[in-house]
Protein backbone atom coordinates (compact mmCIF):
# COMPACT_ATOMS: atom_id res chain seq x y z
CA UNK A 1 0.00 0.00 0.00
CA UNK A 2 2.75 2.38 0.65
CA UNK A 3 4.56 1.19 -2.46
CA UNK A 4 1.22 2.15 -4.17
CA UNK A 5 1.29 5.28 -2.63
CA UNK A 6 4.62 6.01 -3.56
CA UNK A 7 4.19 5.19 -6.81
CA UNK A 8 1.39 7.36 -7.17
CA UNK A 9 3.29 10.33 -5.85
CA UNK A 10 6.25 9.56 -8.25
CA UNK A 11 3.80 9.49 -11.33
CA UNK A 12 2.55 12.62 -10.10
CA UNK A 13 6.10 14.38 -10.05
CA UNK A 14 6.56 12.87 -13.27
CA UNK A 15 3.07 14.48 -14.72
CA UNK A 16 4.17 17.62 -13.43
CA UNK A 17 7.42 17.09 -14.24
CA UNK A 18 6.65 16.49 -18.11
CA UNK A 19 3.95 18.97 -17.75
CA UNK A 20 6.58 21.80 -17.32
CA UNK A 21 9.33 20.45 -19.58
CA UNK A 22 6.56 20.25 -22.32
CA UNK A 23 6.04 24.02 -21.48
CA UNK A 24 9.37 25.01 -21.49
CA UNK A 25 10.38 23.55 -24.97
CA UNK A 26 7.11 24.56 -26.40
CA UNK A 27 7.87 27.92 -25.23
CA UNK A 28 11.21 27.50 -26.73
CA UNK A 29 9.60 26.74 -30.35
CA UNK A 30 7.11 29.00 -29.92
CA UNK A 31 8.95 32.18 -28.99
CA UNK A 32 11.21 31.63 -32.34
CA UNK A 33 7.95 31.95 -34.10
CA UNK A 34 6.71 34.52 -32.30
CA UNK A 35 10.05 36.56 -33.11
CA UNK A 36 9.54 36.01 -36.76
CA UNK A 37 5.97 36.91 -36.75
CA UNK A 38 6.70 39.61 -34.36
CA UNK A 39 3.74 39.01 -31.91
CA UNK A 40 6.18 40.99 -29.28
CA UNK A 41 5.45 44.07 -28.42
CA UNK A 42 6.92 46.60 -26.22
CA UNK A 43 4.79 48.07 -23.39
CA UNK A 44 5.40 51.13 -21.41
CA UNK A 45 4.84 52.29 -17.61
CA UNK A 46 5.25 55.68 -16.76
CA UNK A 47 7.74 56.91 -13.94
CA UNK A 48 6.71 59.67 -11.85
CA UNK A 49 8.66 62.44 -9.95
CA UNK A 50 7.85 63.86 -6.35
CA UNK A 51 4.98 66.56 -8.01
CA UNK A 52 3.22 63.48 -9.40
CA UNK A 53 4.16 64.51 -13.02
CA UNK A 54 5.56 61.44 -15.57
CA UNK A 55 9.15 62.25 -16.39
CA UNK A 56 10.09 59.20 -17.94
CA UNK A 57 8.81 55.68 -18.72
CA UNK A 58 10.66 51.91 -18.49
CA UNK A 59 9.72 49.70 -21.39
CA UNK A 60 8.30 46.29 -20.71
CA UNK A 61 8.38 43.22 -22.71
CA UNK A 62 5.03 41.61 -24.01
CA UNK A 63 3.81 38.36 -25.57
CA UNK A 64 0.78 37.39 -26.51
CA UNK A 65 0.00 34.12 -27.43
CA UNK A 66 -2.74 32.72 -29.91
CA UNK A 67 -3.49 29.47 -27.40
CA UNK A 68 -1.41 29.82 -24.31
CA UNK A 69 -2.66 33.97 -23.99
CA UNK A 70 -0.15 36.60 -22.03
CA UNK A 71 3.22 34.99 -21.19
CA UNK A 72 4.76 36.25 -18.34
CA UNK A 73 8.63 38.20 -19.03
CA UNK A 74 9.72 36.03 -15.82
CA UNK A 75 8.98 32.67 -18.35
CA UNK A 76 9.98 33.59 -21.57
CA UNK A 77 13.03 35.71 -21.19
CA UNK A 78 14.23 32.91 -18.25
CA UNK A 79 14.10 30.63 -21.36
CA UNK A 80 15.28 33.45 -23.94
CA UNK A 81 18.71 33.07 -21.79
CA UNK A 82 18.99 29.96 -21.93
CA UNK A 83 18.55 28.99 -25.26
CA UNK A 84 20.37 32.64 -26.35
CA UNK A 85 17.28 33.65 -28.45
CA UNK A 86 18.04 36.67 -25.60
CA UNK A 87 20.49 38.29 -27.86
CA UNK A 88 18.32 38.47 -30.89
CA UNK A 89 15.23 40.08 -29.06
CA UNK A 90 16.90 42.37 -26.22
CA UNK A 91 18.55 44.15 -29.72
CA UNK A 92 15.00 44.30 -30.95
CA UNK A 93 13.69 45.66 -27.59
CA UNK A 94 16.57 48.53 -28.09
CA UNK A 95 15.80 48.91 -31.58
CA UNK A 96 11.47 48.86 -31.13
CA UNK A 97 12.48 51.39 -27.87
CA UNK A 98 14.71 53.57 -29.26
CA UNK A 99 12.27 54.07 -32.31
CA UNK A 100 8.88 54.43 -30.01
CA UNK A 101 10.96 57.27 -28.10
CA UNK A 102 12.45 59.34 -31.20
CA UNK A 103 8.71 59.52 -32.10
CA UNK A 104 8.09 61.09 -29.04
CA UNK A 105 10.65 63.42 -28.99
CA UNK A 106 9.38 64.06 -32.60
CA UNK A 107 5.53 64.68 -31.44
CA UNK A 108 7.70 66.98 -28.75
CA UNK A 109 5.54 64.25 -26.54
CA UNK A 110 8.85 63.05 -24.87
CA UNK A 111 8.51 63.17 -20.66
CA UNK A 112 12.70 62.13 -19.97
CA UNK A 113 14.25 59.27 -20.42
CA UNK A 114 13.26 55.57 -21.87
CA UNK A 115 14.78 53.10 -19.53
CA UNK A 116 15.32 49.30 -21.58
CA UNK A 117 15.62 46.61 -19.24
CA UNK A 118 19.43 44.37 -20.41
CA UNK A 119 20.13 40.79 -19.79
CA UNK A 120 23.78 40.01 -18.69
CA UNK A 121 24.22 38.15 -21.91
CA UNK A 122 23.44 41.17 -23.49
CA UNK A 123 25.61 43.13 -21.65
CA UNK A 124 28.72 41.62 -21.43
CA UNK A 125 28.79 40.70 -25.31
CA UNK A 126 31.87 41.99 -26.47
CA UNK A 127 30.21 43.90 -29.67
CA UNK A 128 27.54 45.33 -27.08
CA UNK A 129 28.48 49.49 -27.06
CA UNK A 130 29.13 49.21 -30.92
CA UNK A 131 25.70 47.44 -31.77
CA UNK A 132 23.90 50.32 -29.08
CA UNK A 133 25.09 52.92 -31.00
CA UNK A 134 24.75 51.35 -34.17
CA UNK A 135 21.24 50.88 -33.02
CA UNK A 136 21.03 55.02 -31.75
CA UNK A 137 22.96 55.96 -35.27
CA UNK A 138 20.18 53.60 -37.41
CA UNK A 139 16.84 55.35 -35.11
CA UNK A 140 18.56 58.72 -35.10
CA UNK A 141 18.34 59.08 -31.37
CA UNK A 142 19.91 61.16 -29.00
CA UNK A 143 21.54 58.90 -26.41
CA UNK A 144 20.69 61.21 -23.62
CA UNK A 145 16.86 59.85 -24.15
CA UNK A 146 18.06 56.49 -22.78
CA UNK A 147 18.30 54.58 -19.59
CA UNK A 148 19.73 50.74 -19.20
CA UNK A 149 18.68 48.95 -16.54
CA UNK A 150 20.77 46.14 -15.20
CA UNK A 151 20.46 43.98 -11.70
CA UNK A 152 22.50 43.88 -9.06
CA UNK A 153 22.76 39.69 -10.40
CA UNK A 154 24.01 41.20 -13.87
CA UNK A 155 26.77 44.19 -12.50
CA UNK A 156 28.11 41.64 -9.95
CA UNK A 157 29.44 39.08 -12.07
CA UNK A 158 32.08 40.85 -13.64
CA UNK A 159 32.54 43.89 -11.95
CA UNK A 160 35.71 45.31 -13.68
CA UNK A 161 34.12 44.87 -16.89
CA UNK A 162 30.60 46.15 -15.27
CA UNK A 163 32.52 49.43 -14.63
CA UNK A 164 33.86 49.77 -17.83
CA UNK A 165 31.00 49.29 -19.89
CA UNK A 166 29.01 51.71 -17.19
CA UNK A 167 31.66 54.28 -17.85
CA UNK A 168 31.56 54.23 -21.56
CA UNK A 169 27.94 54.44 -21.53
CA UNK A 170 28.40 57.47 -19.17
CA UNK A 171 30.20 58.89 -22.11
CA UNK A 172 28.09 58.55 -24.83
CA UNK A 173 25.03 59.98 -22.56
CA UNK A 174 23.56 57.19 -21.57
CA UNK A 175 22.26 56.61 -17.73
CA UNK A 176 21.99 53.46 -15.82
CA UNK A 177 20.17 52.20 -13.16
CA UNK A 178 20.22 48.63 -11.00
CA UNK A 179 17.19 46.93 -10.76
CA UNK A 180 15.54 45.04 -8.02
CA UNK A 181 17.69 46.80 -5.82
CA UNK A 182 17.79 45.07 -2.41
CA UNK A 183 17.04 41.89 -3.85
CA UNK A 184 20.87 40.88 -5.10
CA UNK A 185 22.71 41.48 -1.81
CA UNK A 186 25.23 43.31 -3.73
CA UNK A 187 28.45 44.58 -0.93
CA UNK A 188 28.30 47.90 -1.08
CA UNK A 189 32.14 48.21 -1.36
CA UNK A 190 31.23 47.66 -4.82
CA UNK A 191 28.10 49.73 -5.25
CA UNK A 192 30.38 52.65 -4.40
CA UNK A 193 32.50 51.90 -7.36
CA UNK A 194 29.79 50.82 -9.89
CA UNK A 195 29.11 54.53 -11.78
CA UNK A 196 25.49 54.13 -11.93
CA UNK A 197 22.70 57.29 -11.67
CA UNK A 198 20.08 55.14 -10.49
CA UNK A 199 18.84 52.66 -8.18
CA UNK A 200 15.20 50.92 -8.07
CA UNK A 201 14.54 49.79 -4.81
CA UNK A 202 12.54 46.44 -5.35
CA UNK A 203 8.96 46.06 -5.19
CA UNK A 204 8.94 43.26 -2.38
CA UNK A 205 10.21 45.94 -0.02
CA UNK A 206 7.73 48.81 -1.11
CA UNK A 207 5.35 45.94 -0.83
CA UNK A 208 6.29 45.57 2.82
CA UNK A 209 5.30 48.87 3.88
CA UNK A 210 2.60 49.17 7.01
CA UNK A 211 -0.65 50.57 6.24
CA UNK A 212 -0.43 54.57 8.39
CA UNK A 213 2.81 53.09 10.65
CA UNK A 214 5.60 53.66 8.20
CA UNK A 215 8.47 51.19 9.64
CA UNK A 216 9.78 50.48 6.05
CA UNK A 217 13.62 50.05 7.79
CA UNK A 218 14.98 48.70 4.21
CA UNK A 219 12.93 51.43 1.89
CA UNK A 220 14.53 54.00 4.55
CA UNK A 221 17.90 52.53 4.39
CA UNK A 222 17.98 52.45 0.72
CA UNK A 223 16.74 56.02 0.49
CA UNK A 224 19.56 56.62 2.65
CA UNK A 225 22.14 55.21 1.20
CA UNK A 226 21.44 56.46 -2.37
CA UNK A 227 21.71 60.10 -1.08
CA UNK A 228 24.91 59.46 0.51
CA UNK A 229 26.49 57.95 -2.51
CA UNK A 230 24.59 60.90 -4.84
CA UNK A 231 22.56 57.72 -6.93
CA UNK A 232 18.64 58.87 -7.59
CA UNK A 233 16.12 56.61 -6.00
CA UNK A 234 13.40 55.21 -7.76
CA UNK A 235 10.80 53.23 -5.79
CA UNK A 236 9.01 50.46 -8.13
CA UNK A 237 5.82 48.86 -7.44
CA UNK A 238 4.00 51.30 -6.10
CA UNK A 239 0.55 50.21 -5.53
CA UNK A 240 -1.50 51.97 -2.62
CA UNK A 241 -1.38 55.71 -1.14
CA UNK A 242 0.23 54.42 2.32
CA UNK A 243 3.43 53.38 0.29
CA UNK A 244 3.39 56.21 -1.70
CA UNK A 245 3.16 58.81 1.26
CA UNK A 246 5.80 56.56 2.89
CA UNK A 247 8.14 56.85 0.32
CA UNK A 248 7.48 60.32 -0.42
CA UNK A 249 8.12 60.76 3.02
CA UNK A 250 11.38 59.31 3.23
CA UNK A 251 12.63 61.07 0.47
CA UNK A 252 12.10 59.28 -2.37
CA UNK A 253 13.09 60.60 -5.78
CA UNK A 254 10.77 58.76 -8.08
CA UNK A 255 8.09 56.85 -8.26
CA UNK A 256 6.38 53.32 -10.56
CA UNK A 257 3.87 51.57 -9.80
CA UNK A 258 -0.20 50.38 -10.50
CA UNK A 259 -0.87 53.30 -8.28
CA UNK A 260 -0.19 56.00 -10.69
CA UNK A 261 -0.22 53.34 -13.86
CA UNK A 262 0.15 50.04 -15.04
CA UNK A 263 2.31 49.35 -17.93
CA UNK A 264 0.84 50.17 -21.29
CA UNK A 265 1.03 49.77 -25.40
CA UNK A 266 2.47 53.02 -27.17
CA UNK A 267 -0.58 54.54 -28.48
CA UNK A 268 -2.08 54.52 -25.27
CA UNK A 269 1.20 55.85 -23.40
CA UNK A 270 1.06 58.39 -26.21
CA UNK A 271 -2.61 59.48 -25.25
CA UNK A 272 -1.82 59.85 -21.62
CA UNK A 273 1.18 62.32 -22.85
CA UNK A 274 -1.20 64.32 -25.32
CA UNK A 275 -4.19 64.28 -22.21
CA UNK A 276 -1.47 65.71 -19.74
CA UNK A 277 0.90 67.96 -20.66
CA UNK A 278 2.08 69.39 -17.07
CA UNK A 279 -0.85 68.17 -15.84
CA UNK A 280 0.06 65.87 -12.53
CA UNK A 281 -0.73 62.19 -12.87
CA UNK A 282 -3.01 61.28 -9.95
CA UNK A 283 -2.84 58.49 -7.99
CA UNK A 284 -5.74 55.85 -9.02
CA UNK A 285 -7.52 55.40 -5.65
P1 LIG B 1 11.42 44.73 -13.82
O1 LIG B 1 12.33 45.34 -14.80
O2 LIG B 1 11.78 44.85 -12.37
O3 LIG B 1 9.99 45.36 -14.12
C1 LIG B 1 9.05 45.65 -13.15
C2 LIG B 1 7.93 44.63 -13.12
O4 LIG B 1 6.98 45.04 -12.12
C3 LIG B 1 7.15 44.56 -14.42
O5 LIG B 1 6.75 43.22 -14.57
C4 LIG B 1 5.95 45.46 -14.14
O6 LIG B 1 4.83 45.17 -14.94
C5 LIG B 1 5.70 45.13 -12.69
N1 LIG B 1 5.00 46.19 -11.96
C6 LIG B 1 4.94 47.50 -12.23
N2 LIG B 1 4.21 48.16 -11.31
C7 LIG B 1 3.78 47.24 -10.42
C8 LIG B 1 2.98 47.29 -9.23
O7 LIG B 1 2.51 48.33 -8.80
N3 LIG B 1 2.79 46.12 -8.58
C9 LIG B 1 3.29 44.93 -9.02
N4 LIG B 1 3.03 43.83 -8.31
N5 LIG B 1 4.06 44.85 -10.14
C10 LIG B 1 4.30 45.98 -10.83
P2 LIG B 1 6.82 42.47 -15.96
O8 LIG B 1 6.46 43.41 -17.05
O9 LIG B 1 6.06 41.20 -15.80
O10 LIG B 1 8.35 42.15 -16.13
C11 LIG B 1 8.99 41.27 -15.26
C12 LIG B 1 10.48 41.30 -15.46
O11 LIG B 1 10.82 40.80 -16.75
C13 LIG B 1 11.07 42.72 -15.42
O12 LIG B 1 11.23 43.14 -14.09
C14 LIG B 1 12.37 42.49 -16.14
O13 LIG B 1 13.33 41.95 -15.28
C15 LIG B 1 11.99 41.44 -17.18
N6 LIG B 1 11.78 42.11 -18.48
C16 LIG B 1 10.68 42.71 -18.97
N7 LIG B 1 10.91 43.21 -20.21
C17 LIG B 1 12.21 42.93 -20.49
C18 LIG B 1 13.07 43.18 -21.61
O14 LIG B 1 12.71 43.82 -22.60
N8 LIG B 1 14.35 42.69 -21.53
C19 LIG B 1 14.81 42.01 -20.43
N9 LIG B 1 16.09 41.55 -20.43
N10 LIG B 1 14.04 41.78 -19.37
C20 LIG B 1 12.75 42.24 -19.38
MG1 LIG C 1 13.25 47.06 -14.95
MG1 LIG D 1 12.61 46.06 -11.15
MG1 LIG E 1 11.76 42.71 -11.32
Amino acid sequence: RAKQKGRNQYQRFSEVFDEKLHRRLTLRNELRIAMDQHDLQLYYQPVINQSGHICGCEALLRWLHADLGWVSPEDFITIAEQTGQIVELGRWVLWRACNDAQCLVQSRLMPGRVAVNLSPLQFYRSDFLADLGSVLEEVGLDAHWLELELTEGTLMRDTRSSIDTLNSLAEMGITTAIDDFGKGCSSLDYLQRLPVTRIKLDKSFVHAIDHGDCNAAVCKSVIVLGRELELEVLAEGVETRAQYECLLGLGCEKFQGYLFARPMPFSALCKLLQDGPGKPLQPRL
